[in-house]
C-alpha cells in the first residue's frame, strides 16, 4: 500500500513536471504545425536555433531521448513534446507552416 502511494506521487509528479514543460513550450511559441500539399502533416518542436524535434500529429511518437527513455520504457504516458503540441493546437498557438511533399518526407527520414 506504502508502495503503491509512492507510485502514485512519482506518477503525478512526472505528469506535473510535463505539463509545466510543455506549456512553457507552448508560451515560447516554439511549436510549428507542418502540412504538405497531400496532407501530410506533423509538429516541429523547436529546440535551438538549428536543433528541433518531431512529434508525429496522429499517433504518440516524439524524437526526442525522453519519449525513448520515460515513455517507451518507463511508461509514462507522453513526453513533454507531444503534450505541447496537443495543447497548442487546442489553444491554436502553432506556427502554421507548409512545406513540399518532399520536404516533409525529408524530414521524417532524417529522424527515422
Ligand atoms: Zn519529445
Amino acid at each position: 500500500k506504502a508502495l503503491n502511494r509512492i507510485y502514485l506521487n512519482r506518477l503525478s509528479f512526472l505528469f506535473d513536471t510535463t505539463v509545466t514543460q510543455a506549456l512553457d513550450l507552448v508560451d515560447r511559441k516554439c511549436i510549428s504545425h507542418i502540412t504538405s500539399p497531400s496532407g501530410r502533416e506533423l509538429y516541429q518542436i523547436q529546440r535551438s536555433l538549428t536543433e528541433f524535434y518531431i512529434c508525429l500529429n496522429n499517433c504518440n511518437y516524439c524524437t526526442c531521448a525522453s519519449f525513448s527513455f520515460h515513455v517507451l520504457r518507463k511508461g509514462q504516458y507522453m513526453c513533454k513534446h507531444k503534450l505541447a503540441t496537443l495543447l497548442s493546437s487546442a489553444m491554436g498557438l502553432c506556427k502554421e507552416v507548409q512545406y513540399s511533399d518532399e520536404t516533409v518526407a525529408l524530414m521524417l527520414e532524417g529522424e527515422g
